[in-house]
């Protein structure tokens, strides 16, 4: 297929790609077998036109995965798991319809994602794919503790999604493999909060996100937390120092801001137009104590 894309000087520039739109996964599969390193998938396209266009990415093949059927749906698992096809939009996941903590959680994640329209189309699997530091469901599944697998001609292998980032537009992923669905396991009494701080209030990516999930046992004692951060080092993170300090202990204001105060020390983040390196080491502090503070509160509600 000849692409053309009007280039930023004005001028037109012409692209070569060949696009397939396979109809089953096993042929998409074979194609990425084939062709793998020249090659991407096409989700909704909302990162990969926009560094096509830019040339940040020059795909030989596009493997389209709009024909590919039953990759795009959310199904809860027990109690409080979901099985998230890798297809699924962001509308899908704002709109699902369970009522299970972990959806719900998602749900508010994806509501702060882009605008409407860029949801309708941007997927979860495109999400993490492009490996994005920033991305906000990257953050989201990481707390939560969820998997991300992958299959290839060869094999279908899983692997937690916080090992699944290895630089900024980097993944553990293979050439010949694709995302094919999220796993989120199921978990006790979860109490999940995502807070995010944008230069915009919508359409723009975060500049420091903070996702944290636990279980608040009746007594009100946490246990199976993680706190995730976006958009302050080069790869989602967790930030692992601040949860040993909050592991096994009830709310206390002093505690809460001593983990917050841990995690602002872990992230590592730059200096860019959107903000200064010490500004998001100050926010990861205010939005973890947030967060945290919010997972607590969300548990005492309901005791
Ligand atoms: C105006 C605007 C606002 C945005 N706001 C936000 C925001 O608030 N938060 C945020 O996190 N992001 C935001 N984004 C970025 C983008 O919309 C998201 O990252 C989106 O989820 C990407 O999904 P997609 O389906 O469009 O991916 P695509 O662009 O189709 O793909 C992205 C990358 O992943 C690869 N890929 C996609 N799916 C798979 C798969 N299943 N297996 C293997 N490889 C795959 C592609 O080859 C490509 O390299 C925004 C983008 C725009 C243009």
């Amino acid at each position: 297929m000849r692409h053309y894309f009007q280039t930023e000087t004005g001028a037109r520039d012409v692209k070569n790609f060949q696009y397939h739109a396979p109809n089953s996964l096993t042929e998409a599969l074979t194609l990425l077998h084939r062709h793998g390193k020249n090659a991407n998938v096409l989700a909704g396209g909302t990162d990969l036109l926009v560094q096509t266009k830019r040339r940040v990415a020059e795909p030989r093949f596009v493997i389209s995965a709009k024909k590919l059927p039953n990759l795009d749906y959310i199904e809860q698992i027990g109690t409080d798991g979901l099985k998230i096809g890798a297809f699924a939009t962001l509308t899908a996941v704002l709109e699902n319809p369970f009522a299970c903590r972990a959806a719900r959680f998602l749900s508010s994640v994806a509501k702060r994602m882009a605008g409407p329209a860029i949801r309708n189309t941007a997927t979860v699997g495109g999400n993490l794919c492009n490996a994005s530091p920033a991305a906000d469901m990257s953050a989201g599944l990481i707390a939560l503790g969820a998997s991300a697998v992958m299959a290839s001609e060869a094999q279908e292998r899983a692997m937690p999604v916080e090992a699944f980032f290895l630089g900024p537009g980097k993944s553990a992923r293979k050439p010949d493999e694709m995302l094919v669905r999220v796993d989120v396991p199921d978990a006790g009494r979860r109490f999940c909060d995502y807070q995010r701080l944008s230069v915009r209030k919508a359409i723009d990516i975060a500049i420091v996100g903070v996702a944290v999930s636990a279980q608040i046992s009746e007594a009100g004692y946490a246990s199976d937390l993680r706190i995730a951060l976006g958009a302050v080092a080069p790869i989602p993170l967790r930030a692992k120092q601040a949860e040993t300090i909050v592991e096994g202990q009830p709310f206390s204001e002093e505690m809460v801001r001593e983990a917050a105060a841990m995690a602002a020390s872990e992230s590592s983040p730059i200096t860019d137009v959107r903000a200064s390196a010490d500004y998001r080491r100050d926010m990861v502090a205010v939005l973890t104590r947030r967060a945290l503070a919010g997972v607590f509160h969300a548990a005492k509600e309901e005791a």
